[in-house]
């Protein structure tokens, strides 16, 4: 790659400056524009719907870089400018002012955006989804106590921000009700017994739940939400609605341009689009996943980072980095959830401590392999089980349900090096 390679990226969320970042940490040195729609520089989300709901980190702390490092590294980076367009035969971007950049390389990093209501009332004020700083914002303004009236939280939908935003709510003093539409909360994403767990854990933190339930319409008052409908008749007073039912990959820009698209943007290990010149990285993809023989859409950090990683090594010219195990995390009060791994064709799921408290973890089995683990409070339980999922290291299922047994002893072949300080 030559020193006037032009690259531009496209969504300056945590895929799209990290791997600008990368980029000049691996050597790039022609030029970096980084393009964002948002009027803030790249930062972090998980801490909207945590610590900086409940008021416990500044905005600063969310940054992903200082101010200053942009210009001081040659990143050009475009705030509150959408990229509206791409070229491929031209390679050229055409932004929202109609400017026209060109490009060698171009990344998408467009992430994902929340799902909306399709019910009449959704756009009245305070009606919220949680995807951007000023959501959380909104948010945060509309439980702030007034003249000692406690606020009122209606949140649709029992996923992770929704539960990470009731238990922050909570910490706040709202009282919060979460509507779900399935018979358990989590069901997409974790199994009966980790739903089980913190439906209870959050019931006993005064958090009520209605399951099973649809929402008909949202109710106004002079344009504010005042109440939840749902389709049993029953009406809920709320001062906000939170609609946390999920995320859509912001791929648009990618098919109209004609690339590979499956509900996000097709990419190989590389982050390599269909074209070429274009990579794809973040809440946007659809990747490869090497351990499970399949290709998945992942909306975490840890996949943004990784698949941020990828992409610079192959335009820099560096060798691809190793696969790694996918891992999330969910912060609620004082539980720490860490979920490696994907439960693809398990047979069997052993529990290690007692699921009914803080400090279990569940191990997803097919045959002597785990696939996945949930680990509550149990970071030993799921870092040696992220790695023993990476390895396909065949474990003792007798074992690995003793808790008195350490993890490092679980496997049923020599235990590699780098586990054995754990
Ligand atoms: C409230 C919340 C809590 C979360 N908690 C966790 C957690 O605990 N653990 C975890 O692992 N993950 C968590 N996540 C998920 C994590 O934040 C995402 O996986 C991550 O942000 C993905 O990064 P991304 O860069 O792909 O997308 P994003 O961070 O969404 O960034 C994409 C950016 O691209 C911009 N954009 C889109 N289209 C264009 C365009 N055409 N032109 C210019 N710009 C464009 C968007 O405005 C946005 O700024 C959480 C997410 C949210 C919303």
């Amino acid at each position: 790659m030559s020193d006037s390679t032009r690259i531009v990226i496209v969504g300056a969320g945590h895929a799209g400056g990290t791997v600008a970042a990368l980029l000049r940490q691996y050597g790039h040195a022609g030029t970096v524009t980084l393009i964002g729609a948002e009027p803030v520089a790249p930062y972090q989300r998980p801490p909207l719907s945590k610590a900086w709901l409940k008021g416990e980190a500044d905005g600063d702390s969310l940054r992903l870089k200082a101010p200053e490092w942009y210009a001081d590294n040659g990143v050009d980076l475009r705030l509150s400018q959408t990229v509206a367009a791409i070229d491929r035969a031209a390679r050229t971007v055409r932004l929202s002012d109609g400017e026209t950049l060109s490009y060698d390389k171009a990344i998408l990093a467009t992430g994902a955006r929340a799902r909306l209501l399709a019910i009449e009332g959704a756009d009245l004020d305070g009606v919220v989804a949680l995807r951007t700083a000023a959501d959380a914002e909104v948010l945060k303004t509309a439980l702030a106590p007034e003249r000692h009236r406690v606020k009122r939280l209606a949140v649709i939908g029992g996923g992770y921000v929704g539960l990470e935003a009731a238990a922050s709510a909570r910490a706040l003093g709202a009282e919060v009700v979460i509507v779900e539409r399935e018979s358990r909360i989590l069901a997409r994403v974790a199994c009966p017994i980790l739903s089980r767990f913190f439906q209870a854990y959050h019931r006993e933190r005064g958090v009520h739940f209605i399951l099973d339930a649809t929402v008909q319409r949202l109710i106004g008052e002079g344009g504010q939400v005042k109440a939840v409908h749902l389709g049993d008749g029953s009406v809920l007073d709320c001062d906000a609605v939170l609609v946390g039912v999920g995320a859509v990959p912001n791929d648009e820009l990618a098919r109209a341009a004609g690339l590979d698209c499956e509900d996000g943007v097709l990419v190989d290990l590389s982050g390599r689009t269909s074209d070429p010149a274009i990579f794809a990285i973040g809440d946007v993809t659809r990747r490869p996943m090497p351990l499970y023989d399949t290709v998945m859409r992942l909306e975490s950090v840890p996949n943004a980072l990784e698949q941020a990683r990828q992409a610079a090594a192959a335009i820099t010219g560096r060798a691809a980095p190793e696969p790694e195990t996918p891992w999330f995390w969910s912060d609620q009060y004082d539980l720490k959830l860490q979920i490696a791994g994907v439960p693809i064709g398990c047979d069997d799921l052993v529990v290690r401590g007692a699921p009914d408290a803080p400090g279990f973890a569940l191990f997803h089995m097919a045959g002597d392999l785990i696939q996945a683990v949930e680990a509550v409070n149990a970071p030993g339980e799921f870092m040696v089980g992220r790695q023993l999922i990476g390895r396909r290291t065949p474990v003792s299922r007798a074992l690995l349900a003793d808790r008195a047994t350490p993890m490092k002893a679980v496997a049923l072949c020599p235990i590699p090096s780098s586990l054995e300080a754990s």
